[in-house]
């Protein structure tokens, strides 16, 4: 009788009490009910077969497999896109790739080992021992040490015409001062891998290495570890003449990018797409790095769309795109080319590297926030499911109630170890959110792996209860999103304010502690500014949410000026830094759309004979493109990014936008 009581009350309590302020809990625990992350580590492991290289044989297969899973799981439209790359064909600011055909490729010591039949590096049983972009080539030649082999220094008073030398530098680097312009035969790279707090840590990691993606005439690079580097550096110290016979079949050649999509449909569709993104393409196995990604928006296709055509959820508003291309590339093709599709992509959600054991790996998922210059209601979304799915974790961790734990029974029982993080770089999520696009995207990533880029990003790395976490923040999120109406902008206009006032408050604490009046004065104000751009956000994804915007954007510019007040209060009167800057005005050329700096490619140094030195580079660079919009003067724009990423010198600004107007990008006016 008593547990019945309990039990009724317990029930009217959670009636109460929903779980989440943006999904009802009916179907919110139908996604946590369905998600599996076990079926999403399954398909890593199929993926992490497949050498995923941009325009490759390797990555065809994966994209026919994806294509398969995605028809199986039910998703309309699905297809293979292809986007020539030959090197010469150009989706906006980027020139594509060649593609790479690899089939072979071994090394092994002939002398003075020859006995013991040293075998180095075979392509056949590992993936990375041979670099990206390597062509045709067998040749019988020695060991040269040349250091780093990046710098003109690194190759004073030694001949390594005709050899193969040894080198720790940016193995396309090495290349080029080597063998194009010192005419060595090849590359023996051991260039370590993305720096972490576990650098150095692990001396068997082989990296994955890449040639210049445009240069045809590439002879080859292969890759070994450190410790097996060190061997060889020791030896050759020693004044030992090591032999070596490289034989390698593979071509640069021009092939095609390869982009994978298909659809849940929307009833509505003048109500815009959400996109689900990740990249398809890395390295075998390339577990984390993304085959991870890949798995996870494929398991939220599966997922959602099971539950769409069962009638447990709702057909959503909007339509549902899933996209898996090779990384930034194949995301570049396809706005290009879609560039009819951008005005209806309302949100983006992009995972890369979702499923690290954080046990072996070292990784922290981060839920990471867009850039200053796209300030939106995705944050709030996904921080909404986001603090629910870690708070299931935490409490099936602590006190062992795992009534939200969504734990996987082929996955771990731990705590979920994530954060909300401010932007970051290094993905497609660049792209989707550059100045040209604008496409506000949840982008879900793992930082750092100590294994990324490397042979060992082997499945086994995988937790399947954190993938099956982050396939539930990215369906309640992505399914919020593609239904949300009236009721729901409210719900969404709300919390973006509440959780803006948080933020708006953490500025007033920064501004407090600033030490420059201008500074303190500043931090409030972008705050505040930012705030109200999240809130007119709300609307542009649910039009019907416009009243009630309204109505909160005049509170949270009164808080502004609350933050304001408190600062004359405590800090003295609001004064102006230098201005001088505050009539220089650049504007955007329409016709040069998209990123200008995409991983291998340079669209300055492709447009200008000579790039002149520029301080800004990096987030900087991207961040002050995206802020020009024709109205913002250079004072503004800076005003802006020193808010959101410290130090950054007007001046530093203008002579970057003159580089900018120089290649074409931008126009100036006010210059004085
Ligand atoms: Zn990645």
């Amino acid at each position: 009788m008593k547990t019945v009581t309990i039990a009724l009350l317990a029930c009217i309590l959670t009636a109460q009490t929903p779980k989440t302020s943006l999904l009802p809990d009916a179907q919110l625990l139908a996604i946590t009910a369905e998600a599996s992350g076990s079926l999403a580590k399954d398909t890593i492991i199929d993926l992490a077969r497949f050498h995923r290289v941009h325009a490759s044989p390797g990555f065809h297969e994966a994209a026919e497999y994806i294509a398969a899973k995605a028809r199986e799981y039910g998703l309309e439209d699905v297809h293979i896109e292809l986007f020539p790359a030959d090197g010469k064909t150009t989706y906006n600011t980027f020139r594509s790739y060649l593609g790479w055909e690899p089939h072979f490729g071994h090394l092994v010591e002939i002398s003075p080992r020859s006995e013991r039949n040293e075998e180095i590096a075979d392509y056949s049983k590992q993936r990375t021992a041979l670099a990206d972009y390597s062509n045709i080539a067998f040749v019988i030649t020695e060991l040269i040490d040349v250091g780093a082999g990046t710098s003109a220094k690194d190759y004073e008073g030694k001949d390594v015409k005709y050899q193969i030398v040894l080198a720790g530098g940016d193995v396309a680097t090495v290349h080029r001062q080597a063998v194009e312009l010192r005419g060595a035969f090849g590359v023996l790279s051991y260039q370590p891998n993305q720096v972490t707090g576990w650098s150095g840590d692990y001396p068997d990691l082989v990296r994955w290495g890449h040639l210049s993606p445009y240069n045809e005439k590439n002879t080859f690079a292969f890759m070994i570890s450190s410790r097996r580097a060190h061997e060889f550096q020791s030896r050759l110290g020693r004044g030992d003449k090591i032999e070596l016979q490289a034989m390698v079949d593979a071509q640069i050649k021009p092939s095609n990018f390869e982009v994978v999509t298909g659809v849940i449909r929307g009833t509505d569709p003048d109500a815009g797409e959400i996109i689900f993104s990740c990249h398809l393409c890395h390295q075998k196995p390339g577990a984390n790095d993304n085959a991870s990604g890949a798995a996870a928006i494929l398991e939220d296709a599966r997922l959602l769309a099971l539950l769409i055509k069962t009638r447990t959820l709702p057909q959503p508003r909007r339509t549902i795109r899933f996209i898996w291309p090779p990384e930034i590339a194949g995301t570049m093709c396809y706005l290009a080319r879609h560039a009819d599709e951008i005005p209806k992509m309302r949100a983006a959600i992009h995972m890369d590297m979702v499923g690290g054991d954080p046990k072996i790996t070292k990784s922290i998922l981060h839920l990471t926030r867009t850039p200053a210059s796209l300030p939106s209601f995705v944050n709030d979304v996904a921080a909404v499911f986001g603090e629910y799915v870690l708070d299931g974790a935490r409490r099936a961790a602590m006190e062992g109630d795992f009534s939200d734990a969504n734990i996987s029974p082929e996955g771990s029982k731990d705590m979920l170890l994530a954060d909300f993080h401010d932007f970051t770089m290094g993905s497609d999520h660049d792209v989707y959110e550059e100045g040209s696009f604008r496409v506000p995207t949840i982008y879900m990533n793992d930082w750092p792996d100590v294994f990324i880029h490397t042979n060992l990003d082997t499945p086994d790395n995988m937790d399947a209860t954190k993938l099956q976490r982050v396939a539930v923040i990215g369906a309640a999120s992505g399914y919020f999103l593609a239904s949300a109406g009236a009721g729901e902008g409210k719900k969404l206009a709300g919390e973006v304010f509440a959780r803006g006032g948080q933020r708006q408050a953490r500025a007033l604490q920064q501004a407090l502690a600033a030490n420059l009046l201008p500074d303190a004065y500043n931090y409030v104000e972008q705050a505040g500014r930012g705030e109200q751009a999240a809130l007119q956000s709300v609307a542009q994804l649910i039009p019907e949410a416009k009243p009630v915007v309204d109505g909160l954007l005049a509170k949270s510019n009164a808080r502004l000026e609350e933050s304001k007040a408190v600062l004359a209060e405590l800090r003295g009167k609001q004064i102006r830094g230098d201005e001088t800057l505050s009539r220089v005005i650049p504007a955007r050329n329409p016709k040069v759309i998209g990123n200008l700096d995409v991983y291998y490619y340079d669209y300055l140094k492709d447009h200008l004979d000579t790039v002149p030195a520029v301080k800004l580079n990096g987030t900087l660079a991207y961040e002050a493109l995206n802020l020009v919009d024709g109205h913002r003067n250079v004072m503004e724009i800076h005003n802006t990014l020193r808010a959101a990423y410290g130090e950054v010198a007007p001046q530093d600004l203008l002579d970057y936008f003159k580089v900018l107007e120089k290649a074409g990008v931008v126009s100036i006016r006010g210059l004085p």
